[in-house]
C-alpha cells in the first residue's frame, strides 16, 4: 500500500481517507499561506472561524440537517454524551433505553445516576447478536426520550428500522456509523457521534440536537461545559474547542461531498460489506455472529468457534499486514471494522487471505 501503510481494521481510532491525510500533511506547517498551521492558530481568528463554519455547513449539506437543529462540536468523546444526555434532556426525570450491546449498556448505566431509567428492550439473552422487535415497546408516558446505539461497534448489529418511540424524541448514538449513508435527521430528537470511528481524530463528539430539546432550566449545579445550550449559544466555542479535530472532520465532510455524498458512500459501504459477508456465509470455517437481518455494514465480528483457532487467525492476519482484527473480548474471535475510509481492496485482500487460511487449515 502507498506510504507503507497497512490495511487497518481498527474499531477506532480508525483508518482515514488517504487524500484527506495528504491534504492535512500539506497544510500542517502553513495553512493556506496564513503563516501558521491549524494546530497553532487562535480559535478566535477569522481563519479558524471559516474552518468551523465550513465544517458545519458541509455537514448540514451532507445530512440535510433541518434549520431547527443545532450542530455542536463538544469535547469528551461519545462517552461524555452518556452523561450530558440525561443531565440535559430529563425534565420529567424518566427515560427509556434499548440495550443492544456494550455501548448502550454503558449509556444505560450512566443515565441511571440521573433519573428513572427504564430498560424497554434488550438482546442480552443472545449476547446482543440481534436487534429486538421495537415496533410496540412499553414506552413510559413520562419518558423524556428513548435512547439507542444505532450501530453497536463491539457486537456488530445495526437498527435497519428505527424503534417506534410513540412520539417521544429518539436519541441515537451513531458513533460507528456516522455518515456511512443517508440519514433522515428529522426522525430524531438528537444524534451524536464520537469522531474517531468514521470522521476524524478522537476527543470530539458531534451533536445534532433539535432546538426545542435545549434545556434552559438545568439544575444550577450542572457544570457549565455540560450544558448544550451554552455550546449552542456560543457556536461551539464557549471555551477553546478541539480545533484540530474539527478541522480534520471538515476535510472528511468535503471529501464525502466530492465522492458524491452519503448515497454514494452507502453504495460503496454495501458493496464492501457484501464481499466479507458473502465469504463468511459460504465459509466452512468462519461464521458471522449477528443475525443476517441485523448485521452492521461497519463492524463485522466473526468466529471459528474455537478460541485457539481464532487466536491463530488473528496472529496470521497480523503477520500478513492486516492490522487490528482481534475481536473484542466480549464476543471473541475476530472483528473487521470496515468504515467509510476502508477501501474495497482492503476487504478483498482480507477475504482472499482468509480463504487461503481456510484451505490450508481444512
Ligand atoms: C467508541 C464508541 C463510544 C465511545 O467513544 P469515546 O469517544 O471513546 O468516548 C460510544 N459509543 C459508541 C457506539 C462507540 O462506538
Amino acid at each position: 500500500m502507498e506510504y507503507g501503510r497497512t490495511y487497518n481494521f481498527s474499531a477506532g481510532p480508525a483508518t482515514m481517507p488517504v487524500p484527506v491525510l495528504e491534504e492535512i500533511a500539506n497544510e500542517v506547517l502553513n495553512y493556506r499561506g496564513c503563516g501558521t498551521g491549524v494546530m497553532e492558530m487562535s480559535h478566535r481568528s477569522k481563519v479558524y472561524q471559516t474552518i468551523i463554519d465550513e465544517a458545519e455547513a458541509d455537514l448540514r449539506e451532507l445530512m440535510g440537517i433541518p434549520d431547527n437543529y443545532k450542530v455542536l462540536f463538544i469535547q469528551g468523546g461519545a462517552t461524555l454524551q452518556f452523561a450530558m444526555i440525561p443531565m440535559n434532556l430529563l425534565k420529567n426525570g424518566v427515560a427509556d433505553y434499548i440495550v443492544t450491546g456494550a455501548w448502550s449498556q454503558k449509556a444505560y448505566k450512566e443515565a441511571q445516576k440521573y433519573g428513572k431509567i427504564n430498560l424497554v428492550a434488550t438482546s442480552k439473552d443472545r449476547n446482543y447478536s440481534y436487534i429486538p422487535d421495537c415496533s410496540d415497546l412499553p414506552i413510559d408516558p413520562d419518558a423524556d426520550y428513548v435512547f439507542i446505539v444505532e450501530n453497536e461497534t463491539i457486537h456488530g448489529n445495526t437498527f435497519w428500522a428505527l424503534p417506534n418511540t410513540k412520539g417521544k424524541p429518539l436519541v441515537s448514538d451513531q458513533s460507528s456509523m456516522f455518515l456511512s449513508g443517508p440519514c433522515n435527521v428529522s426522525d430524531y430528537g438528537m444524534i451524536f457521534a464520537g469522531a474517531q470511528k468514521n470522521v476524524g481524530p478522537s476527543g470530539l463528539a458531534i451533536v445534532i440536537i433539535r432546538e426545542d430539546l435545549l434545556n434552559r432550566d438545568l439544575d444550577p449545579k450542572t457544570p457549565t461545559y455540560l450544558d448544550y445550550a451554552i455550546h449552542a449559544d456560543n457556536g461551539s466555542m464557549y471555551n477553546t474547542p478541539n480545533c484540530w479535530a474539527i478541522y480534520v472532520c471538515g476535510k472528511v465532510f468535503k471529501y464525502l461531498k466530492k465522492i458524491g455524498g452519503l448515497e454514494a458512500m452507502a453504495k460503496i459501504n454495501e458493496d464492501k460489506a457484501k464481499i466479507l459477508y458473502d465469504f463468511l456465509d459460504s465459509s466452512a470455517l468462519f461464521a458471522g455472529t449477528v443475525d443476517k437481518c441485523d448485521r452492521s455494514l461497519m463492524n463485522v465480528p466473526f468466529v471459528t468457534g474455537d478460541s485457539e483457532k481464532d487466536a491463530a487467525v488473528v496472529a496470521a492476519t497480523k503477520a500478513a499486514g492486516f492490522d487490528n482484527l482481534k475481536g473484542h473480548k466480549s464476543v471473541g474471535g475476530l472483528r473487521a471494522s470496515i468504515y467509510n475510509a476502508m477501501p474495497a481492496e482492503g476487504v478483498e485482500a482480507l477475504v482472499e487471505f482468509l480463504r487461503e487460511f481456510e484451505k490450508a487449515n481444512a
